[in-house]
């Protein structure tokens, strides 16, 4: 067994402010790497800023990161990061801004290279210090090696083949209340979908099972408070910290179907992450539980939900009505049967049909 997580992570209320100097250690000018205004509005720019200045360390700011970053956004930060002549690398915001980032990282590391070593597992993966301060409590792309980015030729996003971790991690909730309430329970699916698909996962052992194991009691534990939009200090901490943890998860094992199914929803219909995974995880569960009840069983107990037609009346209430063309599904689910890769992660046998049911009206 093997469990892998070199990020340092630090959780706490005003994080980036006490861990200043950790923060700027890592050279002489940093490019901090946003979304266009949520890092402004939740403090944290400022706060990184505040950081660094009180370091003498220089900095740049590329702000242009949009939702699911595409690989020409990557390019253009890596050109901006290179005539800059920074460092490192600070990505604030969703797992957008923190997976462009990464990516990010690794083309000004290999300026020689074009955007074709983004996906060339051919090439040796080295990157600049990277570090992700999240202002979402979804991805847990802090912690994980992945860099999720679109791929407009092929109509889709793809997960990058380079494995690059973060070498720190600063968490603080008080970014994450700033975020509308549809979009505070878009990304608590998404984590949520990373403990389940974590933990039913081929490649799952003692140890990531642990983390999400006790992730999905602490998101158990403050679920309700998606339901009445009645978030409390505790939910916000709760969300973040199990958005962490199962980002450790799932930096073990990787994700399962309903990611893979999601992504051609997110590129065709704009769909949120987190919105596009969860309307597949009640059809994920229930077709799981026809080979292994108990392992359903026992996610379901550590949620605190009593079976699976309870979990998907939930899943229903908090994402509201997704309506979306059968045909796109059908082709969807096609490219997933046609992709080993994709398949890989489920441990069992899986037909077209049966993936078809995932979306379970
Ligand atoms: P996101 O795409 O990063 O951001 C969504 C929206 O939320 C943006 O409009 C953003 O505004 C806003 N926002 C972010 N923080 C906010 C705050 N504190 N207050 C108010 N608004 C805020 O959303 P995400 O769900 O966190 O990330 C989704 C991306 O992560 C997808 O590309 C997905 O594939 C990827 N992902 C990566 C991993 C991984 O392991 N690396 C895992 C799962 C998902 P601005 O644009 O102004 O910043
Ligand atoms: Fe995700």
């Amino acid at each position: 067994m093997r469990f892998y997580v070199p990020t340092e992570v630090y959780n706490a209320e005003n994080c980036v402010e006490r861990y200043a100097t950790k923060l700027a250690s890592f050279g002489k000018k940093a490019l901090i790497v946003t979304g266009r205004y949520s890092a402004k509005k939740c403090g944290a720019l400022d706060d990184v800023i505040k950081a660094l200045e009180s370091n003498d360390t220089a900095y740049e700011i590329f702000d242009e990161v949009e939702n699911n970053p595409s690989m020409e956004t990557v390019m253009k930060a890596r050109d901006f990061g290179l005539k800059s002549n920074v460092d490192f690398v600070i990505g604030i915001g969703g797992g957008s801004p923190l997976d462009a980032c990464k990516a990010i990282s690794m083309m000004i590391k290999n300026k020689d290279k074009g955007m074709e070593m983004l996906y060339d597992a051919g090439y040796e993966t080295t990157y600049l210090p990277t570090v992700c301060i999240p202002t979402t409590a979804g991805t847990g792309s802090e912690v994980t090696p992945y860099a999720i980015l679109t791929v407009h030729k092929d109509k889709t996003k793809r997960s990058l083949p380079h494995k690059i971790y973060p070498v720190l991690a600063l968490t603080d909730s008080k970014y994450t209340r700033f975020m509308s309430h549809e979009n505070t329970v878009n990304t608590a699916i998404d984590a949520l979908a990373h403990m389940l698909e974590s933990n039913l996962n081929t490649n799952a052992n003692l140890y990531n099972r642990a983390f999400s194991e006790y992730g999905l009691k602490i998101w158990g534990a403050s679920k309700d408070s998606l339901i009445n939009a009645s978030l409390e200090e505790k939910d916000f901490n709760n969300f973040l910290n199990a958005s962490t943890i199962a980002g450790m998860a799932i930096a073990h094992t990787g994700t399962s179907l309903p990611h893979g199914l999601s992504y051609t929803l997110t590129y065709e219909l704009n769909i949120p992450h987190g919105k596009a995974v969860g309307i597949f995880l009640p059809g994920y569960l229930k077709e799981y539980a026809k080979n292994d009840s108990q392992a359903v069983k026992e996610c379901l107990n550590n949620l605190d939900f009593k079976d699976i037609d309870e979990f998907k009346h939930y899943i229903d209430t908090v994402l509201g009505k997704v309506s979306f063309d059968q045909t796109l599904l059908e082709q969807d689910v096609e490219g997933i049967m046609a992709n080993e890769k994709k398949l890989k992660n489920y441990p069992f046998k899986i037909t077209a049909e049966e993936l078809i049911n995932f979306y379970d009206v």
